[in-house]
This record gives structure tokens, sequence and C-alpha cells, in this order.
């Protein structure tokens, strides 16, 4: 049995998420005509308690257009130096935003208030750029799947208010956050100005992601959208798998985060650990010890037909998904063992 581990993105659309997105109603979403990209977009939108929402290709083209609708050249963005929109997205901020990116060190990629206020340059000193955005990220991708505490993010939120800053959230895994947590989707949208969600990840959707903000502010990203190619036709197809996502496939992120906990539990019995991050929500990130070499432990898994990717230094990143059922990690936990030296 084939286990890919790489990401959760790998996930193929169930067979009652095919249906709905066969019986879709469809139009052309550019003249505002695809009634169910506008049913998607107005129940994303009421989840978050947000004026607008706008349906797009991918979660780095949220995160671009919401970046460059908030800032401009000559400014500057806040963030961690783990963040997405810094290190996956093929320098589109210097692209398309022509921003600068002021990157801090935070715990496991998230940043404090005092952190925060700390990196805000003088708007008064011409040798600076401007701040003009604080972009933070929950879950946190590269630290493992980590969640934000909420209370940081208000207090985050309070130093954004003083220095008139926009607050924007890459919540391509905010879902993992929220089935996790107290919290709900409609706290996350009083606090922030503009919010990305992915669909196409572990809600299991082939395609697609979302900007929130206000209605003017969602105008604008439309037409960013358009100008970077993505006004799209009978987009419908595809958000009628959103609709059957949210409906469908949120509360199972838990079993997503059990898998993880329990690789975790696997991995910690294993001879070629050095550190096991915690893995909060469905992100399972370890170091290799002196062991294995990087490319020889992922080839070694490969040749088991077990897929995973390598994350920087001697850091494996495995992911758990909707295609990744419970029997199968008696599988890799027979795997790992046969691997050890
Ligand atoms: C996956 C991801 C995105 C968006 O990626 P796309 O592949 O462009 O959809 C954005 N932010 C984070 C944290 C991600 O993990």
């Amino acid at each position: 049995m084939s286990l890919d581990l790489r990401s959760d993105t790998l996930t193929k659309p169930t067979k009652a998420m095919l249906e709905a997105m066969f019986s879709a109603e469809v139009g052309d979403d550019v003249f505002g005509n695809d009634p169910t990209v506008n049913a998607l977009e107005t129940k994303v939108a009421n989840m978050f308690g947000m004026e607008a929402s706008l349906f797009c290709a991918s979660g780095t083209m949220t995160n671009q257009i919401a970046v460059k609708v908030h800032t401009g050249s000559g400014t500057e963005v806040i963030c961690d130096q783990l963040s997405h929109i810094y290190l996956y997205e093929g320098g589109g901020v210097a692209q398309n935003a022509h921003a600068s990116l002021k990157l801090l060190q935070g715990n496991k990629g998230r940043l404090t208030a005092e952190m925060v206020k700390g990196g805000i340059n003088n708007p008064d000193d011409i040798h600076q750029p401007l701040t003009r955005l604080v972009s933070l990220e929950n879950t946190m991708n590269k630290g493992g799947g980590a969640i934000y505490d909420f209370a940081e993010i208000e207090k985050i939120k309070a130093v954004c208010v003083e220095n008139n800053l926009a607050l924007h959230l890459d919540g391509a895994r905010l879902f993992n956050a929220l089935v996790e947590t107290k919290e709900t989707s409609l706290q996350y949208g009083q606090v922030f100005d503009s919010i990305s969600i992915c669909l196409s990840k572990g809600l299991g959707c082939p395609v697609g992601s979302l900007i929130l903000g206000s209605a003017d502010f969602i105008k604008k990203c439309k037409r960013v959208r358009k100008s970077f190619g993505g006004g799209w036709r009978q987009a419908g197809y595809l958000a009628a798998s959103g609709i059957y996502a949210l409906d469908h496939h949120v509360d199972r992120l838990k079993e997503d985060h059990q898998k993880a906990k329990l690789i975790l539990e696997m991995l910690g019995n294993c001879n070629f650990v050095e550190e096991l991050y915690p893995a909060d929500t469905n992100i399972v990130i370890f170091e290799l010890n002196e062991s294995y070499q990087v490319a020889e432990f992922i080839q070694a898994l490969a040749q088991k037909d077990v897929h995973v990717v390598h994350f920087g230094g001697k850091l494996i990143r495995m992911v758990t998904h909707l295609d990744i059922p419970f029997e199968s990690l008696e599988t890799l936990r027979t795997v790992l063992k046969s691997i050890e030296k």
C-alpha cells in the first residue's frame, strides 16, 4: 500500500464530493453569473461574519492578492521568517506588491505582540520603508502545524490598531486550528482585516482558496485577481467541492490530528530521530540524527512506498490527510521499524 505523506494537498475528491461537483449549477463567474461560486462566497463570508469573499485558484494567489491590495511600492510587511508568503510564494511579495518583508523570529513561526511592536518602522524616518501590514499564519506549516494562541493574536491586533497597520491571516490550515481550540471562525473574522483559507488542503478539494474581507477590500481584490489571470468561468464545478467540504470535511480534521499523534508516537521509538516537533495538528516534523543522510532516508522510505518531504536542514515532514486511513498506519509502523539501522 502506497502511503503518500508528502502533503495534505495530495487528496483526491471523494465519490460524494465528485457527485456534488457533477450536479453543480454553473455560469460564467467573470460575469458574476455562476450561482455556485456566488453561493460558496456568501457561505464563507457568513461563516466568518465578514462582508465578502473571493474564490481563487490557490492559496498563493489569495495571499498575493491580499498583500498587494494592503501594501504598495515602498511599504513593508511584518511576518515570521518561516512564513509561507516569504518561503514558498516565489518572491511574490516583491514581484507583485513591490513591498519588502520584515522577517521576525517567532516561536515555531508564531509572533508575539511585543515582537510585532519592535518590528514597526518609524514612519517619520525617511530611511525606512513604511510598515503597512502584519501577516500571521495559522496553523504554521513550517512550525509543524503549530497553533496560535488567540489571546496573543488579539494583542497583535491591538498593536496594529494603535499603529494603523492592516492584519492579514494566511489561514491555509485555519480549520485545523479551529477544530482543536475553543475559538470560532466568527472570532477570527472580527480580528483580521483579511483572511485566506484553502479548500485544497485538509478539506480535500481538488482546487481552491478564498480571500475574505470588507466589501470594498474584496472589490479591489477582484480587480487584482483579473490582472493575475485569475478570472475564471464555470468555476462553480470547483466551488461545489468547496461547499461540500465545508459541510462534511471540517470536523473530521480531528482524525487527521489523531493520526499525526500516532505517527509522532511511532517516531518516538525510532532510533534515527534526533528531535520531534510537537505535532499540534496534522503536520509531523522531525530531525534526523547522524544515522541517516536526508536523501538516503527519503530513498529508504520511498523503496517501501512511503513518501515524505525534506523540510530544510535535517528535517523531514509528514502530513496526514483524508487519503491516509487509520489502518495504513500499521504499515507505516512496520516500515519505520524496518529502516532502523
Ligand atoms: C499550502 C499553503 C498555502 C497555499 O498554497 P497553494 O499551493 O498556492 O494553494 C499558503 N499558505 C500556507 C501556510 C500553506 O501551507
